[in-house]
């Protein structure tokens, strides 16, 4: 069965073996949305295909409708390189590519595997957006396809990891690490969040830890924003940051400082 005739068949009601078969070929998966943006989610224009399933419940998640696979489209590796094929001279005019995120693209390793491999055979740069969290379930051979990793270091130290995610920081730096002795590119990027991520120490800790990774090329601080209140309310569920404002100009600038001061390449987004 081809993977177009599998992804059809996937919709038409093929039994629970069957499916779970596809998944794990990587020839079948769960996709919330796509969107086409230009200037964040990689270099130049991106095609961005959000995934489903993640095991980090962040307080900030703007996403939360991504958290569980069963809540995503089927979509087979094919269709989503479909996608990738009606925009390769506008890829190729801007320097841009595909992108993976979600939810957390790791949590559909062989899907995603599979995904980059035709991506690269078609010569379009790649992109993973990853809290790291699951980065042992990355291949090596995933990892030849993956030109450049969005690494999410969402806290600088434990507690605060733990706190902010609800999971334990320490596979996030074993796959940083890992990423550092290939060579990857990494863009880390850190949500500021007041009360929760500012700190000054912890930020400063994210910053020991980027220092540590030669192949980062760019840390960006993302400004904390209310736009997915009401996406957590229509979800039912309580969204515990409904009262924090958004961070200051001053706060901003403060981390932005103590990225720069570490010798970071650092932008504000
Ligand atoms: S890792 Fe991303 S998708 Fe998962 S909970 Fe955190 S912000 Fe949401």
């Amino acid at each position: 069965m081809t993977a177009a005739l599998a992804g059809i068949a996937a919709r038409d009601g093929l039994d629970h073996g069957e499916r779970l078969a596809l998944v794990r070929s990587g020839d079948l998966g769960s996709m919330h949305s796509w969107e086409l943006v230009t200037a964040v989610d990689g270099p130049g224009t991106r095609l961005t295909a959000f995934l489903n399933g993640c095991p980090l419940r962040c307080l900030y998640c703007q996403n939360p409708d991504t958290w569980q696979m069963r809540d995503g489209d089927p979509v087979t590796a094919e269709e989503l390189l479909g996608r990738v094929d009606r925009y390769r001279r506008v890829f190729a005019a801007t320097g841009g590519g595909l992108t993976l995120s979600g939810g957390e693209p790791l949590m559909q390793p062989a899907f995603v595997a599979k995904v980059l491999r035709g991506a690269k055979e078609r010569g379009i740069h790649t992109a993973i957006d990853t809290s790291g969290f699951l980065g042992r379930a990355a291949t090596d051979a995933m990892l030849d396809d993956v030109d450049l990793v969005l690494l999410d270091v969402k806290s600088g130290d434990e507690d605060a990891y733990r706190r902010t995610t609800g999971r334990a920081l320490q596979p996030t730096l074993d796959f940083g690490d890992r990423l550092a002795a290939r060579g990857t590119e990494v863009w880390v990027r850190f949500v500021l969040v007041p009360g929760l991520t500012d700190a000054v120490e912890n930020v400063e800790n994210v910053a020991a830890i980027v220092e540590r990774w030669p192949q980062v090329s760019r840390v960006e601080v993302l400004r904390f924003h209310q736009m997915a209140r009401d996406k957590w309310g229509r979800l039912g569920l309580w969204y515990p940051l409904a009262d924090t404002e958004p961070p200051s100009a001053e706060l901003v600038a403060r981390v932005r400082d103590q990225f720069r001061a570490h010798g970071l390449t650092t932008f504000v987004g």
